[in-house]
């Protein structure tokens, strides 16, 4: 009975949700628990706590990345940036546009919350078509970062968006796959 089976108990799926035939994996649930909370925020320290590990930064993908990105940054003693949705961050931007399954979307990361050559970690809550992240990724590229690696809860490998990361050269960590 491994951690990561006892967090795929507290992750729910909501059928028919955000539209007809998606299955929405919501972790939720596992927020909302202290001790199920701790046990994933753990999963993600451990692994980033040692030396050759350590990121200079974690940025964190809206919303849901802010959640665990926050906690893990704080936990790494290590300083946390959001990249948003478009129109939410005050000061100069870089920002980059990707492709949605209907339209597009567009996300903006602070011109100067990394410097060329910062190590970022890349946390989200979870990887569907990997759209969002590679939007994070390149976002912090423009600025001269080095993403080390993308992290998130859940993984959805059906979709591909973990493949089509890792082939893009973003070594990936994920606690829970659904097929
Ligand atoms: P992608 O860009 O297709 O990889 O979608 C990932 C983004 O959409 C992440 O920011 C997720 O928060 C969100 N997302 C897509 N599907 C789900 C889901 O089933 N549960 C929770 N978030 C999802």
């Amino acid at each position: 009975f491994s951690a990561n089976d006892y967090l795929r108990q507290h992750i729910r799926t909501v059928p028919d949700w955000p539209a007809p035939g998606v299955q929405f994996r919501d972790i939720t649930p596992l927020l909302q628990n202290p001790k199920v909370f701790r046990v994933m925020i753990d999963a993600f320290v451990h692994r980033y706590m040692d030396d050759g590990m350590r990121p200079d930064v974690v940025a964190g993908l809206d919303a849901r990345g802010f959640i665990l990105g926050a906690v893990l940054a704080y936990e790494l003693n290590v300083g946390f940036v959001p990249i948003r949705k478009k129109g939410k961050l005050p000061f100069t931007t870089v920002e980059e546009t990707y492709e949605l399954e209907y339209g597009s979307a567009t996300v903006e990361l602070h011109s100067d919350a990394v410097r060329p050559g910062d190590k970022v970690l890349l946390v989200d809550d979870l990887i569907a078509t990997g759209g969002t992240m590679m939007a994070g990724k390149k976002l912090l590229e423009k600025l001269g970062a080095q993403v080390m690696e993308g992290a998130a809860i859940v993984d959805l490998p059906e979709l591909g968006g973990s493949e089509r990361l890792r082939a893009a050269g973003l070594p990936l960590f994920t606690l829970v796959a659904f097929d």
